[in-house]
């Protein structure tokens, strides 16, 4: 079985998940009341998906 030949130091591992990081889902701001959305889902502010009112909101 193949074995690294030097162990991967503290700073190289690190170095190497710099690269990682959390995802954050697409947010645009709600064109009936402004409220920041999920794209491409209903507003759970005005209930409105695109110019239609599709929930009530209470
Ligand atoms: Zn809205």
């Amino acid at each position: 079985m193949a074995v690294p030949k030097r162990k991967t130091s503290k700073a190289r591992k690190r170095l190497r998940r710099t690269h990682y990081k959390l995802q954050v889902p697409g947010m645009t701001a709600c064109p009936n009341c402004g409220e920041l959305r999920q794209a491409h889902h209903v507003c759970s502010n005005c209930g409105y998906y695109g110019d239609k009112e599709v929930v009530k909101v209470k």
